[in-house]
């Protein structure tokens, strides 16, 4: 059974683009930057995954039409362009996204999954990334013991990463459980990129990480402009206009669209007050 998009309606910006857009609109008049997701993953047919890279392509032309002073963002996830089906696929599908990002002047944050396909997005990431440098970047999971090592990779490569603690239910063998260890790893890990990655995106809610972040920048003396915060549309939006009054770049990150159950559950699995906050839309309808 199809849930109401009403349920979803706090996390997810619309069912289409052009109910997304004046939300996004909302946050560009309030100084936010903006990372559009069309919702979706693993996409199993080929015609739909050739589908979805037309539809980036679509989205870049769009918010490159609507920000014209800004560079076009979007977060895609590879398995919507066919990670799961044939790598070489896959790889022509990204490198149509990215020659249209490079030709907007965009970039193309390549979202992270569960940790099967980590080193399949890391690799593909490696691939293209020397022929777009400005235009491509992925993100890197605090709860993987692995992260520490791609970090450094990435700080190699100079490449831009968003990092944050991780969502998908990873097992002990490869992932840190428990959230004090979560939080000392994406620490170490924001230190590292700060100071030798470019423009890295510091994706969180957590006041911890947050003023972890901004004492290391202070005391550093790190320009507030090497870096950004970035947070999930809905989610605090009080701190994220707060994080810009105080001269930080903030960038959410807008998801819209109609497959929305995956990402709608993982907020949910994230916090019991986004079930208190659903619950209570749900019986005041
Ligand atoms: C921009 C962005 C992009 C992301 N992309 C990916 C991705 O590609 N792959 C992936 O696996 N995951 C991604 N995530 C999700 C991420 O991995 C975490 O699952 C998610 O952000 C929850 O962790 P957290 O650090 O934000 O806070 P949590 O661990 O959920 O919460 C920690 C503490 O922060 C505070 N807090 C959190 N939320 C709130 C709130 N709404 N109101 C008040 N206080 C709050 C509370 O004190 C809470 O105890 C992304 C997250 C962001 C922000």
């Amino acid at each position: 059974m199809k849930l109401p998009y009403a349920l979803a309606r706090r996390f997810v910006a619309g069912e289409t683009l052009d109910a997304a857009l004046p939300a996004v609109r909302d946050l560009r008049a309030n100084g936010l930057l903006v990372t559009l997701d069309l919702l979706g993953e693993d996409v199993a047919d080929r015609a739909k995954a050739e589908g979805y890279a037309t539809e980036y392509i679509r989205i870049l032309r769009i918010v490159a039409s609507e920000e014209s002073e800004l560079p076009p963002n979007i977060s895609i996830k590879l398995s919507m362009i066919g990670q799961r089906i044939d790598r070489a696929f896959c790889l022509a599908n990204l490198r149509r996204v990215l020659d249209e990002a490079k030709h907007l002047g965009g970039f193309v944050r390549l979202d992270m999954e569960g940790s099967d396909l980590t080193s399949s997005t890391i690799g593909i990431l490696e691939e293209v990334y020397p022929d777009y440098p400005d235009n491509v970047g992925t993100v890197l999971q605090a709860y993987l013991h692995r992260a520490e090592a791609d970090v450094a990779r990435m700080c190699e490569l100079n490449a831009r990463v968003r990092l944050c603690k991780g969502a998908y239910k990873e097992p002990p063998e490869i992932a840190y459980q428990a959230m004090p260890e979560i939080r000392t790893n994406y620490k170490q890990l924001m230190q590292k990129l700060i100071t030798e990655a470019r423009y890295p995106g510091i994706a969180t809610h957590d006041d911890e990480l947050i003023e972890a972040t901004k004492t290391f920048v202070r005391t550093e003396g790190i320009a507030s402009d090497a870096f950004e915060f970035q947070m999930l549309y809905g989610l605090r939006p009080e701190t994220q206009r707060a994080l810009v009054a105080e001269g930080f770049n903030m960038r959410v990150y807008v998801p819209y669209g109609t497959e929305w159950g995956p990402y709608f559950t993982r907020r949910l699995r994230e916090r019991k007050e986004n079930v208190w906050f659903i619950a209570k839309t749900f019986f005041q309808r």
